[in-house]
């Protein structure tokens, strides 16, 4: 009986030429879907070309230079697009944490797309199934299992990540629209590339003092803005499961991030999304700084979505018992520290000086005031004996 060959044995003419098809038409797999997921991880070299390309692409600033107006664009594409992923990618299609019209679905769809990070069904697909398998062995990106540069990056080049499984997201599956941006998730990317460059050749005629150009601005705008906007994402996948505090004792390795949070809009208060992912806001306090969650309420003002979910008050109340419990562990650790090392011993000796100077200082006032009013006063009686024994000589006249 003979095997079926495997993809990888295939002569790789035949592995180039179905990558190729598949850049465009991402549902393109000769093999099969579950076939594809079914095998080992390995990098898929021919199909990550355009992704390599992208770094690659970064590179063109040696030749085309920079401009405030390039940098700020690349800015404000970044900011944008990274909103897109984390409040359209994530908390809409993984998590549905608002509601929306059909059309407006479709609208945030092709919004979500210009972040060049797939379909809204392949990231949901794969978002959902790293909540139900966070850090252990079938999560296709967590840094405890695969190491930190496969959750950060090898995941996403890996063949058997391709494919959606749409029977894991069929409450998306349901609109063809959906679907069918899914699966030709380059034709966005390509559209903005080539609106960007078009707007970069208008400024470059009609507003020269920008001193920009279609190709300066397609490698700062697209280039460089979408390889930042890939690897500050990815961190949420690769850091956020490493780096900062663990509030709440979930199942994984989830933590929250200040840091994280900035760069990624929000994010970064990954341990409480683990928590509870169904609530649109990830920073559950004022002083957890999510800005998507402000870009969603306003969003929420204009009526494009609405029903935007709250945390419940059971997980804020488990919140405030887990950080009043880390607050009492944080003093018990800080109170049995090796007296040598103790904060404490530095603390006290200088709050004890400080005191004794102050108080030395305030004495030494006192009592220079005091003799100051004794002077004084010395002074005025003896200037009215004085004056007693040797009166004015007008007044001696009279
Ligand atoms: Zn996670
Ligand atoms: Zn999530």
């Amino acid at each position: 009986m003979s095997e079926p060959v495997s993809a990888l044995a295939k002569p790789s003419y035949q592995r180039f030429a179905a990558a190729f098809v598949q850049w465009f038409d991402s549902d393109h797999t000769p093999d099969g879907p579950e076939k594809m997921r079914a095998e080992p991880d390995r990098v898929d070299w021919p199909r990550c070309i355009p992704f390599i390309i992208l770094h690659a692409g970064c590179l063109g600033v040696i030749w085309v230079g920079w401009s405030p107006f390039a940098v700020g664009l690349t800015f404000a594409l970044y900011v944008v697009r990274m909103f897109a992923v984390t409040g359209i990618y994530h908390r809409y299609f993984s998590h549905r944490t608002y509601s929306t019209s059909r059309g407006g679905q479709f609208f945030l769809a092709l919004w979500g797309a210009t972040a060049v990070q797939r379909g809204a069904l392949w990231w949901a697909y794969h978002h959902r199934h790293h909540h139900q398998h966070s850090d252990d062995p079938e999560d296709a990106h967590s840094p405890h299992v695969h190491g930190f540069w496969w959750s950060h990056i090898g995941w996403i080049t890996s063949r058997r990540n391709f494919p959606t499984d749409y029977s894991k997201v069929k409450d998306l599956a349901k609109f063809p629209e959906l679907v069918l941006l899914n699966r030709f998730d380059t034709v966005i990317p390509i559209l903005l590339a080539v609106a960007i460059i078009g707007a970069g050749q208008l400024l470059a005629h009609y507003a020269p003092g920008l001193h920009t150009s279609g190709a300066q601005l397609l490698v700062w705008g697209f280039f460089v803005s979408t390889t930042a906007l890939f690897h500050g994402t990815s961190c949420i996948n690769s850091m956020a499961h490493l780096m900062g505090r663990r509030r709440f004792k979930t199942g994984d390795d989830s933590r929250n991030s200040f840091i994280l949070a900035i760069i990624c809009l929000g994010e970064g208060w990954h341990n409480n999304h683990h928590r509870y992912m169904h609530c649109t806001r990830q920073g559950f306090y004022w002083w957890e700084i999510d800005l998507t969650y402000y870009g969603l309420k306003a969003l929420s003002w204009t009526g494009l979505i609405s029903n935007l979910k709250p945390v419940p008050a059971a997980i804020l109340a488990e919140a405030a018992h887990a950080d009043h419990h880390a607050t009492i562990a944080a003093a018990a650790h800080a109170a049995h520290t090796h007296p040598e090392f103790s904060p404490l011993k530095k603390v006290f000796p200088t709050a004890a000086a400080i005191a004794v100077a102050t108080a030395t200082a305030a004495q030494a006032t006192m009592s220079k005031n005091a003799d100051e009013l004794a002077t004084r006063k010395d002074v005025a009686s003896l200037m009215h004996d004085s004056a007693k024994q040797n009166p004015p000589v007008g007044s001696q006249a009279s």
